[in-house]
């Protein structure tokens, strides 16, 4: 049995920063990962996708190239392998990254090995057993397989198989009207591909706002994908051309034929092969590890960071994480997960940047609302680039005079977001963003205008009145 002062378990967005500091704090550490260094978001999530929303960008604007004056003689077509070859090429520089820095670190030990606890302090790989009185659990999570009907008569993608496939799907029929569907979806259109997109929802992306979704809604629909929302019972049967999706929606065919099926519904924790129980760690329901503020588990000495705690599920909330766990133990900074805002990206284009609460739940929140709109249309910067889907919306607490949230759907939207977002951290009135002088012109510029127009969210308050 080999002793060290920490074990990571996993080479996610925590635990490879979290090494660093621990090794250069002088522990003895050891690192474990079973499959690919830098894990979802390098390998199979946001790196890789990113890539590929880029090339679809590109073809996008070949397409309309004659809208802006430039003439492209011939065809327009996608090479499938190009982009495969190009957005490996940018996960590959970041995995191989990740993993000479960690071979290459003092104090530190790596195992390529799938680890399983053997007891709160022990952890085996294979014959080898390792010990420590501390132990950071990154093991991230993986696609969820749903149990439809058929689904295991039929081959189907999930995000980490779509890495895989370097031809152009005829027809992909997507089950999942959210992040990773939605991307998907828009890509593959742009690279010539029908696409369907089968939602058991009433709409899509169910956790923003009607407003938001009916725009998202609109964008596909624009762009010919083909969404099929309320199908409610869907399920899956050999085809002679693909796959035979059923989708019996209220309206429209109740079969959709696909050449290639991707499942987009969900991830789960990469905890049911841990060996959890042997240390006595609690999960919830669903698998996630229980953690409390400061991301310890239920046994002293096992911190659990990243998307396997459920407390977020995306890069920067993992790292954030591992900044929480190395400032409460190297630095005696009591920072805690309930100290940050939520907000995060959905990449489609134009995409989505959200800060805070949105509509709905601000307005549950019996606060007095106000709120600022604009749409993209009547914003310079969108109609100077062509580019003018979408809207931009911020809400504002009418007492206290914080801002409360955000969402700019529209070009530059998942970069003007962090205006708002760090005002928020500030905590200052919205008054100090709303008599900002913006540089021009810029989708940003239109912050301050917003703010200056506040109304009361009447919706669902009637009552409330004006007191900004
Ligand atoms: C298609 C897609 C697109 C996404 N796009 C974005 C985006 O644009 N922005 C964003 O912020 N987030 C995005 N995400 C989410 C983001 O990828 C994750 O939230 C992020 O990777 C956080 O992961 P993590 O640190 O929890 O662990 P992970 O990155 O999942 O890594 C966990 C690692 O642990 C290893 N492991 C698991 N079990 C064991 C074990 N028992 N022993 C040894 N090793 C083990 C795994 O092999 C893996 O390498 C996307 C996700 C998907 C699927």
């Amino acid at each position: 049995m080999t002793n060290y002062d920490a074990i990571i378990i996993g080479t996610g967005q925590a635990g490879p920063p979290l090494a660093k500091r621990l090794a250069a704090a002088g522990m003895k550490v050891a690192i474990i990962e079973r499959k690919f260094f830098g894990g979802t978001c390098v390998n199979t999530g946001c790196i890789p996708t990113k890539a590929m929303v880029a090339s679809a960008y590109a073809a996008h604007l070949a397409q309309r190239a004659a809208e802006y004056g430039v003439v492209v003689h011939g065809a327009i077509s996608t090479d499938m392998k190009a982009v495969k070859a190009r957005k490996d090429a940018i996960s590959e520089e970041s995995r191989i990254a990740i993993e000479t820095s960690l071979k290459g670190m003092q104090n530190c030990t790596v195992y390529q090995s799938h680890a399983r606890f053997e007891s709160p302090k022990e952890v085996r790989l294979g014959s080898e057993l390792l010990s420590s009185d501390r132990v950071f659990i990154n093991v991230g999570g993986r696609a969820v397989v749903p149990s439809l009907p058929g689904v295991n008569d039929v081959p189907y993608l999930t995000n980490s198989s779509m890495m895989a496939v370097d031809c152009l799907p005829r027809h992909l029929v997507i089950v999942g009207g959210s992040y990773v569907g939605l991307e998907f979806g828009q890509m593959f259109r742009r690279f010539g591909s029908e696409v369907t997109i089968l939602e058991k929802g009433h709409r899509l992306i169910r956790q923003e706002d009607e407003d938001i979704s009916k725009a998202i809604e609109e964008i596909m629909h624009e762009e010919g994908i083909n969404v099929r929302l309320n199908s409610k019972c869907i399920g899956f049967r050999p085809h002679s051309d693909g796959v035979a999706a059923t989708a019996e929606c209220t309206e429209g065919s109740p079969e959709v034929i696909g050449s290639h099926v991707l499942l987009a519904v969900g991830r789960r924790p990469n905890t049911d092969d841990l060996g959890v129980e042997k240390a006595g760690i609690v999960t919830d329901e669903r698998g996630y590890i229980v953690v409390d503020e400061q991301l310890r588990t239920n046994v002293p000495g096992i911190w659990a960071l990243g998307d396997c705690n459920g407390r977020g599920a995306f890069t920067h909330t993992s790292y954030n994480d591992y900044e929480i766990v190395a400032a409460n133990l190297l630095e005696g900074d009591a920072r805690r997960v309930s100290d940050r805002i939520t907000t995060y990206g959905l990449f489609i284009d134009p995409p989505l940047g959200r800060a805070g609460l949105t509509e709905t739940e601000a307005l549950k929140s019996a606060r007095q609302v106000l709120v600022g709109q604009r749409p993209m249309t009547r914003v310079g910067r969108a109609v100077e680039k062509g580019e003018t889907k979408g809207l931009m919306k911020i809400l504002v607490d009418g007492e206290s005079k914080q801002i409360l949230g955000a969402a700019i759907l529209g070009t530059g939207g998942d970069e003007v977001i962090h205006c708002v977002l760090d005002m928020m951290y500030t905590k200052a009135p919205y008054t100090v963003m709303q008599r900002a002088m913006h540089i021009h012109p810029t989708v940003a510029e239109l912050l301050p205008t917003i703010l200056g127009e506040l109304k009361p969210l009447m919706s669902l308050a009637p009552n409330a009145t004006l007191v900004a």
